[in-house]
C-alpha cells in the first residue's frame, strides 16, 4: 500500500529520513505538503517565510515531479487532510520528519494518535536535529541550560550518520480517485507571494529559496570564506557568514549535510580546521536553541527568567515604529531594521544591536521585537528567535546579564568601522566619512553639509539619548532585581 510522506519544515529529498525510509519499504509514495490553516494557530506563518516557502515549494514540486511522483499540495487542517487523502488513495502508511516548536508538536502528537486508531501506521524521524532534544543530558540527567557545555557535550560524543542520498521513487499518484482537478495552479491560490512589489522584488534580489541553492551556498562558505569566519562572523560590512539560515529554517538542508561537510572540509584543509570549528558552533546554538524549546515550552512567548514577567516595560508606538521602520538617528540600528525590510534577514551583530535597542533604550518588550522579526524575517525560527530575543533582553538560558547594553555608536564603530554597512542601508548617510557615520549628530556642521545631511530631515535625530536610555535601564533593573 502507499506511504504517504508529509513534508514540513524538511522542504528536501536528500537526507530526509521520513523519505527515505519511504522509499526503501518499496511502496509507491505519496509526497503532500499541506499549508497549515488550524483555527487559533499561536503562530501563522510571517510575511516573509511565506514568500520563501513558495519559491521552496516550487522547487521542490520540481524535484518531486521529477522522480515521477508530483507533490500533492493541500490547504487546511492537516487532522482532516491527512484522513481523506488517506481515504482516497488507500494509504496505509504517513511518515514524517519531527518539529519542535509547541503547538506543531502538540498537532503532531495529536495526529499520530487519531492515525493509529485508525489502523494505520503513522511513523516520525529526526531530520532538522544532529541529536533529538531527549538524548543529551547533563550529569544529573537533566537539560543543559548553559551552551558551552552544552555544546561540549554534546560535540564529543557526536557522530551522526552520513547524510541520505535522494532516494528513487515509486509514484503512487494514479492511486489517487481522480478528483476534479484544480482550477488552478494551488501555490498560485495560496497567495504566498507578498503583494507589496517592491518588498518581494527586495526578498528576490537577496535569494534563491530551494535544495540546490542551499547546497551551493552551504559549498561556496565552505570552499574558502569559512577560513575567515571566525575573525568575519561579527562584521556586518563583510559577506563573512554562511547565509544558511533560511535554508536551515525550511529544511532545505539539514545540520547532519551540513556537520559532515564541513568535517570533511577540515580535513582536507587544515587552514580551515578553526573556522569550520567557530562555524559548528553556531550550528550547535541552533541546536541549543531547539532543545531548549523541547524542554521549556513557555521561552516562545514567556521569560525563562521568571524575574522578567513583571517587567514594567513601556508602551510606546512612535518608538516602535521608528524602530520598524529604520528612523531611529542612530545609524548602525537603522540600517540592520532596514536590511531586514527590504532583504528578510538581517546579520547576526546587528540583530543582537536592534533587538537591545528595543528592549533597553526604548524598554519595550522583547516579544514586539520578536513578533516583529517572525513576520519580517525568511529564516523566522521559533527557536531561534525566542531564543535569541531572550538571549539579548537578559532573560533566557546562559543569557547576556541585563546590565550589558549594547552601545549602538561604539559598536557600529567597532563592527562596521568604515561605515560600509550603514552607506548601503542607510543611504542618505552614505557621504558622510566613517568618523561620524554612526554618530552624525556629533559631526560639525560643515561636515553635515558637505555629506548633504539634514539632521532632523533628510535623516532623523536620535529619538533618544543613548547614555540616558543606558542608566533608567538599569535603575529599573535594579530595582526588579531587588524584589
Ligand atoms: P552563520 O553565522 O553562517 O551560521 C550558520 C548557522 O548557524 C545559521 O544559519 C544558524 O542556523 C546557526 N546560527 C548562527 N548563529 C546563531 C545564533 N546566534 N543562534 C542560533 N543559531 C545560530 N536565527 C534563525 O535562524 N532564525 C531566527 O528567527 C533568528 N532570530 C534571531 C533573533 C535575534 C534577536 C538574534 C540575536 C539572533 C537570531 N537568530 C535567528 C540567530 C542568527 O542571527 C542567525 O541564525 C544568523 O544571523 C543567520 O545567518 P547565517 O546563516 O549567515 O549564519
Amino acid at each position: 500500500t502507499p506511504v504517504i510522506v508529509w513534508f514540513r519544515n524538511d522542504l528536501r529529498l536528500a537526507d530526509n529520513p521520513a523519505l527515505h525510509a519511504a522509499a526503501s519499504l518499496g511502496a509507491p509514495i505519496l509526497p503532500l505538503y499541506v499549508l497549515e490553516e488550524v483555527p487559533g494557530d499561536p503562530r501563522p506563518l510571517g510575511g516573509a517565510s511565506r514568500w520563501w516557502l513558495r519559491g521552496s515549494l516550487e522547487r521542490l514540486g520540481a524535484a518531486c515531479a521529477a522522480l515521477g511522483a508530483p507533490l500533492i499540495l493541500r490547504r487546511g487542517d492537516p487532522a482532516a487532510i491527512l484522513p481523506a487523502l488517506i481515504g482516497e488513495s488507500g494509504a496505509g502508511a504517513v511518515f514524517w520528519n519531527r518539529r519542535y516548536a509547541p503547538a506543531q508538536t502538540a498537532r503532531d502528537a495529536a495526529i499520530k494518535e487519531a492515525l493509529k486508531r485508525d489502523g494505520v501506521e503513522a511513523r516520525s524521524f529526526n531530520a532538522n536535529l544532529l541529536a533529538e532534544p531527549w538524548t543529551v543530558q547533563n550529569k544529573s540527567g537533566g537539560p543543559f541550560k548553559v551552551f558551552t557545555p552544552f555544546w561540549r557535550s554534546l560535540s564529543a560524543t557526536l557522530a551522526p550518520p552520513l547524510p541520505l542520498p535522494v532516494p528513487a521513487l515509486l509514484p503512487a499518484q494514479r492511486l489517487i480517485a481522480p478528483a476534479t482537478p484544480p482550477a488552478s495552479d494551488p501555490l498560485e491560490s495560496w497567495g504566498l507571494a507578498p503583494t507589496a512589489p517592491d518588498w518581494a522584488g527586495g526578498l528576490r534580489a537577496a535569494w534563491s529559496p530551494g535544495e540546490a541553492a542551499a547546497r551551493d551556498a552551504l559549498a561556496a562558505f565552505l570552499d574558502g570564506p569559512v577560513a575567515r569566519y571566525p575573525t568575519e562572523r561579527d562584521r556586518p560590512d563583510q559577506d563573512g557568514t554562511a547565509r544558511l539560515s533560511p535554508h536551515l529554517a525550511f529544511g532545505e538542508i539539514g545540520p547532519r549535510q551540513i556537520w559532515h561537510a564541513a568535517r570533511h572540509t577540515a580535513d582536507a584543509h587544515p587552514d580551515r580546521q578553526t573556522g569550520v570549528e567557530s562555524f559548528l558552533r553556531e550550528i550547535g546554538w541552533r541546536e541549543f536553541n531547539h532543545h531548549l524549546l523541547h524542554h521549556a515550552p513557555h521561552l516562545a512567548d514567556q521569560p525563562l527568567d521568571e524575574r522578567f514577567a513583571a517587567f514594567p516595560w513601556r508602551d510606546d508606538p512612535a518608538g516602535l515604529a521608528a524602530w520598524t521602520r529604520g528612523r531611529t538617528g542612530y545609524p548602525i540600528v537603522d540600517a540592520g531594521m532596514r536590511q531586514l525590510w527590504e532583504t528578510g534577514w538581517m546579520h547576526n551583530r546587528v540583530r543582537m544591536i536592534a533587538a537591545s535597542f528595543l528592549v533597553k533604550d526604548l524598554l519595550l518588550p522583547w516579544q514586539t521585537g520578536e513578533r516583529w522579526f517572525w513576520d519580517t524575517l525568511v529564516d523566522a525560527d521559533l527557536a531561534n528567535n525566542a531564543g535569541g530575543w531572550q538571549w539579548t533582553a537578559g532573560c533566557g538560558a546562559d543569557a547576556a546579564p541585563f546590565f550589558r547594553i549594547f552601545n549602538p555608536v561604539l559598536q557600529g564603530e567597532k563592527f562596521d568601522p568604515e561605515g560600509d554597512y550603514v552607506r548601503r542601508f542607510v543611504p542618505e548617510l552614505r557621504r558622510l566619512p566613517p568618523r561620524w557615520i554612526h554618530k552624525p549628530w556629533d559631526a560639525p556642521p560643515e561636515i553635515l553639509r558637505q555629506a548633504g545631511v539634514r539632521l532632523g530631515e533628510s535623516y532623523p535625530r536620535p529619538i533618544i539619548d543613548h547614555a540616558l536610555a543606558r542608566n533608567r535601564a538599569l535603575s529599573l533593573f535594579a530595582e526588579q532585581k531587588g524584589r
